[in-house]
């Protein structure tokens, strides 16, 4: 009889070890409430979602792993299910918006069930951190948003680019049959100027859509932003903005130079529409690890915070007359050199962008295979 109560008394130890076992290293939180919201458990992954301990956490009301409005409104709904029985999440999986002991929030996904110990009632919540998901999923949708347009650019540039020839090459023709100060002559440039805008962006969709592949040469991006911010001075658009080179003298990368001045040109034009009444584009070269680096700053109006999260999506622009692929097609340039492009921003305070080239790290030497 004894031996009998030891052997069960040994068995009971071990599934209570094997429980806690299995708690401990599940990677999905798992947390315990009573009836009154009270936590009871919490484990490691729950610790490692939340930032909480495991003793910071029990003890507290489950309101604290919440933001508004459920925070407030959480004991309601539990007090409201126990009344009624009517259950809005429970045995009802569910994406809710979880809060960090540090009070960022982030997605989260959550299965609640209910377990009855006597006459007492515990909740049990099964969350999981959605945020690596959501960013996957994020990837995804640019990815394939990126496909779509190709597969549109495609066909319409085949259809569009020739009649678009066609007609700037018409009113050059009737252009050179009107007199010098002829008034129709600038309405004859007004047109010419939209075709060209036209052609403009059906390059841009062409240069996201076909694929292509950089002919890397090495070359001194110093040199090369140089010559570049001399022929915007040129421009009209540029007229008020003065150009500011500091950093390393040289530095070498191995890039498509033709490609790198696209992603120049589409920053700085970003730049001076962001300066309508003057300001400074300062350039700045320096080199770390393996890397060669730009950046391109400009004294002008900022970015607010939401537009900075969707910049490089095609199509996003806050201008009338923006395309927005420009910085689109920075990146799967900058990309396609196995280089990265990041962009920081305050607003009334200007924006930086950085880029980065790997290279060895040496100019002399660097064999380009
Ligand atoms: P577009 O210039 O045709 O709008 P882009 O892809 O080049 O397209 O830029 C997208 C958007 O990012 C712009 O409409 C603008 O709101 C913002 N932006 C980009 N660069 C800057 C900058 N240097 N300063 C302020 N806003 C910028
Ligand atoms: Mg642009």
């Amino acid at each position: 009889m004894a031996k009998n109560s030891e052997q069960r008394e040994e068995a009971l130890r071990r599934s209570e070890a094997e429980i806690r076992a299995i708690l401990d290293t599940v990677v999905d939180g798992i947390i315990t409430i009573d009836h009154e919201g009270t936590i009871q458990s919490f484990n490691p992954a729950a610790a490692r979602i939340f930032g909480y301990s495991r003793d910071e956490a029990i003890g507290q009301n489950v309101t604290i792993l919440m933001p508004e409005p459920d925070r407030s409104q959480h004991n309601e709904y539990v007090a409201n299910y126990l009344r009624t029985g009517e259950a809005k999440i429970i045995g009802i999986g569910r994406e809710v918006v979880g809060r960090r002991k540090d009070g960022t929030t982030f997605p989260l996904y959550i299965a609640i069930g209910e377990v009855h110990l006597g006459d007492q009632v515990r909740f049990t919540g099964i969350v999981r951190d959605l945020t690596d998901f959501k960013r996957m999923q994020e990837e995804v949708l640019h990815a394939q948003s990126l496909a779509a347009i190709g597969e549109m650019a495609a066909s319409i540039a085949h259809e569009i680019k020739n009649p678009l020839a066609g007609i700037s090459g018409a009113i050059e023709v009737l252009e050179e049959t009107m007199a010098a100060g002829d008034p129709r002559r600038e309405v004859m440039g007004e047109i010419l100027g939209q075709v060209r805008r036209l052609d403009l962006t059906l390059r841009q969709l062409l240069m996201l859509s076909k694929p292509w592949k950089p002919e890397t040469q090495l070359c001194d991006l110093r040199n090369l932003i140089k010559r570049v911010s001399t022929s915007a001075k040129e421009q009209e658009t540029f007229a008020l903005v003065r150009f500011l080179f500091k950093g390393k003298n040289s530095v070498v990368a191995p890039i498509d130079p033709s490609l790198f001045e696209q992603v120049l040109w589409n920053l700085f034009h970003n730049a001076a529409e962001a300066m309508p009444d003057g300001g400074e584009i300062h350039c700045t070269f320096g080199q770390k690890s393996g890397f060669a680096t730009v950046r391109v700053a400009d004294t002008g109006s900022g970015i607010s915070p939401k537009a900075q999260k969707r910049l490089f999506r095609p199509f996003f622009t806050t201008k009338t007359r923006g395309t927005g692929l420009g910085l689109a097609i920075c990146k799967k340039i900058v990309e396609a050199h196995g280089g990265s492009i990041s962009i920081s921003s305050e607003v009334g305070q200007g924006t930086q962008v950085t880029l980065s080239f790997p290279n060895s790290g040496n100019a002399s030497g660097m064999n380009l295979g």
